[in-house]
C-alpha cells in the first residue's frame, strides 16, 4: 500500500466518511430537511448576537461584503459604544484610502443596532457572540430558535466552549455550527468552522461559501477543545514559560530567540501580554480542564501569578515588560546557541501537537498548516516545517526531552514515530 495515500486517507478520508456516515444517518432516519442548501448572496440578511469586540467585527465584515446586518445586544451601552466604533474604523479606512467616503456612509447605514431579538426574524444567517458563558449561550440559541425561520444557519464564535453542547438543547442541531473568527475579525483571515455532531454537511458547505465569499480562509476542526489553533499553538506558551521557570533564559532572550531565529512576529511573552495574561491563563486552563487534566496543557504557576499581581500585559502597562514610557527595555542575552536550544525545544513541542491533531482527526494536515499560518501569523505551517528539518530530528528532540524529564508532557505522538518508521513525511 502506498503510505502517503494512507496518511491522506487517514487524515481526510476518515473525516469525510465519519461525516458522512452522519449526515446520510440523519438526513435518512430523522427525515430532517436539508438546511439552506441555496449560496448565500448580497441580498441575505446576516444577523450578529453580541455588539462587543468580536461581534462588531463581523457585523463590519458582513456590512463590507454587502449585507443588510442586524446587530442585537442585550446593553444600550454596549450597542452606542459598537456604533461609535464602527463609525471611528470605517472612516478611519477612508483616510486610509481603503475605502471612499460613499462606501463609509454605505456600509454603516447597512448595520442596524437593536435590542430585540425579533429583528433577526428574517436573517439566513446569525452569527452569536455574547460573552463566553455556557448557560448564557444556551440561552441566546433557545430564544434564537423561537424567531428565526427553519432555514437560518446559526453559528456560535465560542472559542472554548462545545459547539454539540450549545447545540444539544435546540430543536434543530443540524443547522448549528462554530465560526470562530479571529481578534480582530475584519483584518485576522482566519475561521475556524466547527461542526457538532448533529450538524449537517449543507449547513457546513454554505457556511464555508459564505465565508470564502468574505475572502476568509476557512478550515475544518473537529469539535474538540481549543479547536486547532488554541489547541495546537499551547506550547508556544507553556513551553516558554517552562524555560523561563527553568532559569534557562529570561523573557527577553526567549523572545528574541523566536524573533530572530524562529521568525515569528512576536515573542511568546510579548504575545502573552499582547493578548492579556488573564486572557491566556483562562484559554490555557480551560483547555487543561477540558482535556480533563492532560499534563501537556498544564498552565503555569508564573503566569497564574502575574493575573493575580494584576500584570496582564499591554492593557495594565505591565505584564512581562515594563510598558511605562520611560521603562528600559531588558536586553537579550544574544547568544545563537542559547538562541537555537530554546527555538528547537518550543518547535518540536509545536510539532508534536500539530501532530497530534492529525493523529487524533482533529482537522486535515493542509488545515492546520493553514489554520497557524493565517490564525496567528506563524512564519511556517507546523507539519511543512515538520519535513523540513526532518522528522527524525524532531523525533530524537523529543525523546532526549523526555528522557531528561521523564514526563509525559514530552512524550513523542505516536503519529512521528509511525512516520519515521516508514520513512515517510507528512508531505509527499
Ligand atoms: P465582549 O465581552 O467584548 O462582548 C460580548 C457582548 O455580549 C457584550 O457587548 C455584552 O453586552 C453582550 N451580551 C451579553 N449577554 C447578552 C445577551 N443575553 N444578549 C445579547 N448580548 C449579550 O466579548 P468578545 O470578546 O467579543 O467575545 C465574544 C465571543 O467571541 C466569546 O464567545 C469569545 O470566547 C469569542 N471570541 C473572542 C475573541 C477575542 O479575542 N475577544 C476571539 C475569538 C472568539
Amino acid at each position: 500500500m502506498n503510505h502517503s495515500l494512507s496518511l491522506s486517507w487517514y487524515s481526510v478520508g476518515l473525516v469525510k466518511l465519519f461525516q458522512n456516515c452522519l449526515n446520510s444517518y440523519f438526513d435518512s432516519n430523522l427525515n430532517l430537511p436539508a438546511v439552506n442548501m441555496k449560496p448565500f448572496t448580497k441580498s441575505h440578511k446576516i444577523g450578529v448576537v453580541g455588539a462587543g469586540t468580536m461581534g462588531r467585527g463581523i457585523a463590519q465584515i458582513a456590512a463590507t461584503n454587502g449585507h443588510s446586518v442586524i446587530l442585537v445586544d442585550a446593553s444600550e451601552e454596549a450597542l452606542q459604544n459598537s456604533q461609535a466604533f464602527l463609525n471611528k474604523i470605517l472612516r478611519r479606512l477612508a483616510e486610509k484610502g481603503r475605502l471612499k467616503e460613499h462606501q463609509v456612509t454605505e456600509i454603516f447605514n447597512r448595520i442596524h443596532f437593536s435590542q430585540d431579538f425579533h429583528q433577526f426574524a428574517d436573517c439566513s444567517m446569525v452569527i452569536e457572540a455574547v460573552i463566553e458563558n455556557f448557560s448564557l449561550k444556551r440561552e441566546v440559541f433557545q430564544k434564537l430558535e423561537s424567531i428565526v425561520t427553519d432555514n437560518t444557519i446559526l453559528a456560535t464564535n465560542t472559542s472554548s466552549l462545545s459547539v454539540t453542547s450549545i447545540a444539544g438543547v435546540c430543536s434543530k442541531p443540524e443547522r448549528i455550527l462554530g465560526a470562530h473568527f479571529f481578534n480582530p475579525a475584519p483584518l485576522m483571515p482566519l475561521v475556524e468552522v466547527v461542526p457538532g455532531l448533529a450538524t449537517l454537511e449543507s449547513s457546513v458547505s454554505s457556511t464555508r461559501r459564505l465565508l470564502d465569499d468574505w475572502s476568509k480562509s476557512t478550515v475544518l476542526a473537529k469539535d474538540t477543545p481549543g479547536f486547532i489553533v488554541n489547541r495546537v499553538a499551547r506550547p508556544f506558551y507553556g513551553e516558554a514559560l517552562r524555560i523561563l521557570e527553568e532559569s534557562i533564559a529570561d523573557v527577553a532572550t526567549i523572545d528574541w530567540a523566536m524573533r530572530e531565529i524562529g521568525g515569528f512576529r512576536m515573542g511568546p511573552f510579548e504575545l502573552m501580554d499582547f493578548i492579556g495574561n488573564d486572557v491566556n491563563y483562562e484559554v490555557t486552563k480551560s483547555v487543561f480542564e477540558a482535556f480533563y487534566y492532560e499534563p501537556r496543557y498544564r498552565p503555569s504557576f508564573t503566569q497564574k501569578r502575574m493575573v493575580e499581581a494584576g500584570r496582564l500585559g499591554r492593557k495594565t502597562d505591565r505584564g512581562y515588560y515594563d510598558y511605562n514610557p520611560e521603562a528600559t527595555p531588558p536586553k537579550p542575552e544574544e547568544s545563537r546557541e542559547l538562541g537555537e536550544e530554546i527555538f528547537n525545544r518550543i518547535l518540536v513541542m509545536l510539532i508534536n501537537e500539530a501532530a497530534d491533531a492529525v493523529f487524533y482527526q482533529i482537522a486535515s494536515r493542509e488545515d492546520i498548516d493553514l489554520a497557524m499560518t493565517k490564525g496567528v501569523n506563524y512564519p511556517k505551517g507546523l507539519l511543512q516545517w515538520a519535513d523540513e528539518i526532518g522528522l527524525q530530528n524532531v523525533l530524537n528532540r523529543l525523546t532526549k526531552l523526555q528522557n531528561e524529564y521523564g514526563e509525559e508532557r514530552y512524550r513523542p505522538s505516536p503519529l512521528i514515530k509511525r512516520l519515521v518508521k516508514q520513512g515517510k513525511r507528512f508531505y509527499t
